[in-house]
């Protein structure tokens, strides 16, 4: 496993970390992977959506939220009033688990200094969890309430909602996730 530290990352800038990310072995599913999973987005965001693990679909095309849960998460930025400049989005890790299974926490691990090296370079105001993946790569352990917002270091937000895939087959999940985008509007306003 390459040493590789956050600041050597950041130094390297957007297209450093993606070389590293393309040519990583550090953990097993670069067995696997087909296309390494990086961002899309602004480099200048307010926002910073956080999502799981690529899935099939960003497996075969390399690009974040690009099937039914990116049509969720479109929805959401639209009701956020999010404009193209204004949010990115990356995964907390990089390359697809074998049928979706949940990331272990070693690959978690493995990945971590990219996802922290992502977030310094785009230095976010607000970093948008979706779900508990994200969640434990940010928190180690620690469990945030859903829609309730924790400043971090005086640096940024980090608040959690639900991943837009877990709207797919709980619609009824829609109405709640809305209150809780609602409630915290002043963060990205
Ligand atoms: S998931 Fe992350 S740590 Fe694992 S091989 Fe892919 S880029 Fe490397």
């Amino acid at each position: 496993m390459a040493i590789r530290t956050v600041s050597e990352l950041v130094k390297q800038g957007f297209e450093g970390i993606e070389k590293e990310i393309v040519e990583c072995t550090d953990c097993q599913l670069h067995e696997t992977v087909t296309n390494r999973v990086i961002s899309k987005g602004s480099r200048n965001p307010r926002v910073v959506f956080v999502g799981e693990a690529p899935g099939k679909n960003e497996d075969e095309t390399g690009i974040p939220f690009c099937g039914r849960a990116g049509k969720n998460l479109d929805g959401m930025i639209d009701y956020m009033g999010l404009s193209g400049d204004d949010y990115a989005v990356i995964n907390t890790i990089k390359c697809r688990p074998p049928k979706n299974r949940n990331p272990l926490k070693s690959e978690i691990n493995a990945c971590k200094p990219f996802l922290q090296a992502q977030i310094e370079l785009l230095d976010p105001k607000v970093i948008i969890l979706l779900g508990n993946t994200a969640e434990k790569a940010f928190c180690d352990g620690e469990k945030l309430e859903w829609g309730v917002p924790r400043i971090v270091n005086g640096k940024y937000t980090l608040l959690k909602i639900y991943h837009p895939a877990a709207l797919i087959y709980q619609r009824s999940r829609i109405e709640e996730q809305n209150n809780l985008i609602d409630s915290n509007r002043h963060l990205w306003e």
